[in-house]
């Protein structure tokens, strides 16, 4: 039998050891006294653990896997027991995404637990399971955007278990979640279990994703519909439906698993309905037997102040389309009375009579409410201004051993001061002293040019096999460069390269920089510059807007391509996900985002990429306010008014279009000509250097963590805290 070591310090594992039970089921990944520490940690009477709720959880694991990183070479020949040999097969063969997210949020959600794993952070998560999904995208030249059903199996993939149920272990656990039938009557829905690990890097701690699937043969017609799509936008009584789901499954499924976290952390106000059950409970037990619906104003505002004091909040966007609000009328035919009133007095929206604001109930009941930069906490102040005392900023992070490409990672595990990165990102700050070593510079310049190669290959690959498809299908390649590839003629690394790469909405204005396209290609023509632009990016089905962007991106093509002499190309590679982003943020050589500032609250696409060491070319908006460092790792353009006179509008006369686009071509020839002249790549390794130095110790997860720590009011070991403190000392998001 082979015995594996995580690094050379660490104890010798046995695969063997790596099969753990209990009364829900066996799992692969974590020895019996990991499993049996951490739920032990989840399940004590004391309650110090943290439940953690997100509409999306997105941790595919072919971009992190820490149990498939040790057991990858591992010859299947050894190995008798055949428990083991199913696990490692599924591990090996199964299927490796989990298409549970749609973008950020999601991303963030994952990135988030990972780093909790790494950190010990005893933290259960609550999301849905979605039978089908988010969606896979096809994209044809003519039509656009077109949104295909994912299929995917999730009993086949490797880290996801179906929890089985203790007293009947040859059967599914279900647990009986409170519902409206359409009679409006009480009644009961019925969810499985599925449990996926968010395992740590040295496969000693997990933390367990618990995603609750609804879609069971015997539930009514509305809760399949809405357990089935990831937002899916069929009608808004779905959507709210889809809410209650997860908000109103929380309870239920922490009292089955015995689970006794005493803080609950919402990610968003999706699963707020959490907090109407909590407050009824503390209503109930006040008014003893007696109806809730004799519950008076004060009573319940008194009872929704002592759950506040459970709830932990973050706001992801000032944007409106990302605060739920439901019409009064529909809302009464999935809700209680008494929940309608308790609605009435803690989610007023001060819009509309008619609808409850979603928001409004989750900034009303917490004790702590986040928002996910500095920029974006004063923008939250000042459209909540009732709530303004209680918003403070915990900037996002990333999961940097997730995000950093396995090129740069070999740099930076072969220089000493940098060797411990994984497990402390604050030791990249010492890059700056390595800034000037010809030995890093070099090795650094390497590994960016073998990711640079690495992503030109996917793309000529994917635009050949698209001019190879138009011959035998219907759909119209994406890119009008497939019909100019051939063996001869391909896009090549050595050209300068954008990255744009996120969900397409309004606010993200992905078209930005196409907006006046005889002066983008006067510059190019002038100097004789040829630049790739590489752009991906999902639309959400019924955004119109959204998609037709998309279209606007094909549309665009042709036209670039001419106007500037063949000099530059905009290809988009359909069907982004996190294996995408994490070629894409890697290999080029600037990464582009143009919101309308300041709609994008945090934006974490360019954090991928400053951890690989590559520039942002961004409006100042989200985290690149903290993230630019007055030019020294990347460039800002546009319109950079004060919060106070922020316009929160996405209306198309207010995108600030002409504005921003002409200060990108304003910038445009410094960034070409440090390219393209003399002092290339020194600058661009100079910019490189000084983001792993000054970016990576910032916008990582185990320092985002580290801040969220503070407001869960955890107890941890001694030894515990002080690392901890080592991670928030690199930062404080909430100076001023
Ligand atoms: C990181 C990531 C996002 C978020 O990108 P933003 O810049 O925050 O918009 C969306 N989708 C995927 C697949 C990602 O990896």
């Amino acid at each position: 039998m082979h015995t594996l070591y995580k690094d050379s310090n660490s104890p010798r594992i046995e695969p063997q050891e790596l099969i753990s039970s209990n009364p829900f089921g066996t799992f692969f990944g974590v020895s019996q006294a990991v499993l049996d520490q951490v739920w032990g940690q989840l399940t004590h009477e004391n309650g110090n653990s943290v439940a953690y709720i997100s509409m999306e959880i997105g941790a595919d694991p072919d971009v992190c896997n820490p149990v498939k990183d040790l057991l990858g070479d591992l010859p299947v020949a050894d190995i008798s027991d055949p428990q083991l040999l199913s696990f490692i097969e599924k591990l090996r063969k199964g299927p490796e995404k989990i298409p549970n997210y749609s973008g950020g949020l999601g991303v963030l959600a994952g990135d988030t637990l990972k780093s909790f794993a790494d950190c010990h952070i005893p933290v259960a998560a609550v999301s849905l399971f979605y039978r089908h999904g988010y969606f896979s995208q096809y994209v044809d030249s003519l039509l656009g955007q077109i949104s295909q059903q994912v299929s995917w199996k999730p009993e086949k993939t490797h880290g996801l278990y179906l929890l089985q149920d203790p007293d009947h272990p040859d059967q599914p656990l279900t647990i009986d979640v409170p519902f409206i039938n359409e009679h409006n009557q009480d009644s009961l829905a019925q969810a499985q279990v599925w449990m996926k690990m968010e395992i740590s890097q040295q496969l000693d701690f997990f933390v367990p994703e618990f995603l609750l699937d609804f879609h069971l043969p015997g539930s009514p017609e509305l809760i399949k519909k809405a357990a089935r799509q990831l937002y899916n936008a069929e009608s808004t009584i779905i959507k709210a439906v889809q809410r209650r789901m997860l908000g109103t499954g929380i309870l239920p499924l922490l009292d089955t698993l015995g689970l006794t976290a005493k803080t609950i952390h919402l990610n968003e106000q999706h699963g707020v309905s959490v907090v109407l059950q909590l407050i009824s409970q503390e209503l109930r037990q006040e008014l003893n037997g007696q109806s809730l619906t004799s519950a008076t104003d004060q009573q319940i505002l008194a009872a929704a102040d002592r759950v506040a004091q459970h709830v932990v909040y973050t706001i992801h966007t000032p944007v409106k389309a990302g605060h739920d609000r439901f019409d009064k009328g529909m809302y009464a035919g999935i809700s209680r009375s008494s929940c309608q009133h308790l609605l009435n007095l803690l989610a007023r929206d001060d819009d509309s009579p008619h609808s409850y604001n979603f928001t409004t109930l989750a900034m009303q009941v917490n004790r702590a409410t986040n928002s996910v930069s500095r920029l974006h906490r004063d923008v939250t102040r000042k459209q909540f201004p009732q709530f303004a005392h209680k918003i403070s900023a915990i900037t996002n992070g990333v999961h940097h051993p997730t995000w950093i490409s396995n090129n740069r990672a070999r740099v930076f595990d072969d220089f000493e001061e940098l060797r411990n990165w994984r497990h402390d990102p604050g030791v990249m700050r010492q890059s700056e002293q390595l800034k000037d070593q010809p030995r890093f510079r070099n090795r650094l310049l390497q590994a960016w040019q073998d990711d640079t190669s690495r992503l030109y290959h996917l793309v000529n690959q994917m635009l050949m096999e698209h001019r190879n498809q138009r011959q035998k299908t219907w759909i119209d390649p994406p890119n009008f460069y497939s019909s100019l590839i051939d063996t001869h003629n391909r896009l090549t690394p050595d050209t300068f390269t954008i990255g744009f790469a996120r969900r397409f909405s309004t606010y993200k204005r992905a078209d930005l920089i196409f907006d006046d396209m005889d002066t983008l290609c006067e510059i190019l023509i002038e100097n004789n510059w040829p630049v790739n632009f590489l752009f991906a990016g999902k639309a959400h089905p019924a955004d119109e807007p959204g998609k037709t962007l998309i279209k606007m991106i094909l549309d665009s093509q042709e036209e670039l391509y001419r106007k500037s002499r063949g000099l530059a190309n905009l290809i988009f590679i359909p069907n982004y996900d996190m294996k995408l982003a994490k070629i894409m943020v890697a290999g080029v050589h600037a990464w582009l985002n143009s919101p309308k500032r300041p709609l994008e609250a945090s934006g974490t696409s360019g954090m991928k990429a400053a951890l690989n060491g590559v520039p942002n070319i961004s409006i100042m908006d989200g985290w690149w306010v903290e993230g630019y460092h007055e030019g020294a790792t990347g460039w800002k353009f546009g319109h950079e008014g004060p919060v106070e006179e922020a316009c929160l509008s996405e209306d198309p006369s207010t995108l600030l279009y002409k504005e921003d686009s002409a200060a990108f071509y304003q910038l445009l020839p410094e960034i070409l000509a440090g390219f393209y002249t003399g002092s290339s790549p020194e600058l661009f390794l100079d910019k490189a250097a000084m983001n792993l130095a000054l970016n990576i110790p910032i916008f990582n997860t185990h320092r985002m963590t580290a801040e969220y720590l503070q407001r869960y009011r955890l107890s941890l070991p001694r030894e515990q805290e002080k690392i901890m403190l080592r991670h928030s000392s690199c930062y404080d998001s909430n100076r001023q």
